[in-house]
């Protein structure tokens, strides 16, 4: 049974879709002003293992991805640049898609810009100026919060603290300033780009976009959001408001929330300039799995400290990782299988699968599979691992892959003698000049190796060889 931790009740729920058969799930995308950094990317992984992990349940899925193309930020941007909103933005949507790929992050099934929705945004304020919750100042059109009497239930705002009457038109504020946010901006200046709609000319504030596209593709009433704590409020809790009061109905079932991505203790923001992109880091000569896997190495709902030295140490496990398959593909077996592998495996699967059925617990999901790469030793060095062991732990290793996908492309798990001739000739050249005790002439070989990408290890079963 999947238990996530549900922002709206503070709980671990038992999770299962409405209907029993399709996961209806939204995602909050980024806004396309800025290339995003690895922060950002930390919250779209954890929401790619989910991804994976509901999938892996035999449920459907409907994930939908909402791309911010208009806030106050692009719209600021583009006019100090002199660019339309489609110019401007169209880049960093492609280099967003980019590094996605390049992290391995799956495509949700409908990834969409906001100003492709303004007619099911317009539709939105409409009903909520018919039903009382909206009204007209100075030209811009805004949620009365007063109206909506569990306004905050999200974020658990203190009512106390509301600013009845006060507005605000900013898209990102603090929870000190609970006032009534704008829907819909009537244009300040000749140069924003507005669009046309019944009650005035203008743009949509941010918080509108999500609810539109998300009710749009899933119904009223969704089963999972995502997104990251700085989310809560007051976006979320203004998604919340504006859907229920347009719709009646619960907006979401299961809220998550991952926590941030932080160097030196503070959180990893384009405004402070304390981030790394994808690219600045592969510049570096850092490899993406090893950023993937460190950004997976810690719980989603667990703050994550970057340093340099962790990244190192998340390339290191993946090193083991790597070393591990070499040693198993290269390994001499007998046929048959070892009943006490066979029951080590299956407690292997079993931890992975919990963990990863508690809240999405990675860290518990790698620690099964060093365990079981730690048994594996012991019994390849004993001599205890069998053929059908072996093929058990690639099929094993396979699944893993399509859930957390941090494992390199393991083209040397078991290795078929005729590939990779030239390697192998250079390596018998090396080990006969080790006979011969030509020393200077095995380095050079061994470097000639290492040059070209290939590590050699010398073992007891003989000479083995990996790719860097
Ligand atoms: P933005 O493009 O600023 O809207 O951010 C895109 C997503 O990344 C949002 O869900 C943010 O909450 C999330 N995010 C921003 N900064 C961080 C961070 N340091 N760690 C984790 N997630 C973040
Ligand atoms: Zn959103």
């Amino acid at each position: 049974m999947l238990r996530l931790m549900n922002t709206l009740s503070g709980t671990l729920e038992n999770f299962e879709p409405m209907d029993g058969t399709t996961v209806r799930m939204y995602t909050c995308g980024p806004t396309v002003y800025n290339y995003v950094h690895i922060g950002n990317l930390r919250t779209y992984i954890y929401e790619d293992v989910l991804r994976r992990h509901l999938l892996s349940k035999g449920w459907k899925l409907v994930h939908v991805m909402n791309i911010t193309d208009i806030d106050d930020k692009i719209i600021k941007r583009s006019i100090e640049l002199g660019v339309d909103l489609r110019s401007f933005t169209a880049p960093y949507t492609a280099a967003f898609f980019e590094d996605c790929a390049t992290i391995r992050i799956q495509r949700p099934d409908i990834v969409t810009p906001a100003t492709e929705h303004i007619p099911e945004m317009i539709a939105i304020v409409e009903k909520l100026l018919e039903g009382g919750y909206a009204y007209r100042e100075s030209d811009s059109i805004y949620f009365r919060i007063s109206r909506f009497p569990t306004y905050g239930r999200l974020s658990r705002l203190d009512k106390r603290e509301l600013k009845i009457g006060a507005r605000i038109d900013a898209d990102e504020y603090e929870k000190e300033e609970p006032s009534d946010f704008v829907l819909w901006k009537a244009p300040k200046d000749e140069r924003e780009p507005r669009w046309e709609a019944p009650f005035g000319a203008g743009r949509p504030g941010w918080h509108l976009e999500c609810s539109a596209m998300a009710m749009k593709y899933l119904g009223a009433t969704l089963d999972i959001h995502c997104g990251a704590v700085d989310n809560i409020f007051p976006h979320h809790d203004n998604e919340i408001a504006q859907s229920e009061a347009a719709t009646h109905k619960p907006f979401v079932r299961f809220w998550l929330h991952g926590e941030h991505l932080l160097v030196e203790g503070e959180k990893m923001a384009k405004s402070k300039g304390n981030f790394f992109t994808l690219k600045d880091l592969i510049e570096r000569g850092h490899d993406p799995l090893a950023i993937r896997y460190l950004l997976i190495s810690i719980p989603y709902r667990k703050q994550l400290n970057f340093t340099f030295d962790s990244l190192a140490a998340a390339g290191a496990a993946l090193d083991r990782i790597k070393d591990f398959f070499f040693r198993l593909g290269a390994a001499k077996l007998t046929p048959g299988s070892n009943p006490g592998l066979a029951l080590l495996i299956a407690g292997a699967r079993e931890q992975f699968e919990a963990g990863l059925d508690d809240d999405l617990n990675t860290a518990e999901a790698l620690a099964a599979i060093f365990k079981l790469i730690r048994e594996s030793n012991i019994a390849l060095t004993d001599g205890l691992m069998r053929e059908d062991d072996r093929a058990e732990i690639l099929k094993w290793f396979e699944l893993v892959e399509e859930r957390l996908a941090i494992l390199p492309p393991m083209e040397h798990r078991v290795r078929d003698d005729g590939e990779d001739g030239e390697i192998n000739s250079l390596i018998e050249r090396r080990n006969e000049a080790r006979r011969n005790r030509e020393f200077a002439m095995s380095d050079q070989i061994r470097q000639e190796l290492l040059d070209r990408g290939i590590v050699i290890e010398d073992t007891r079963e003989g000479t083995r060889w990996r790719r860097k």
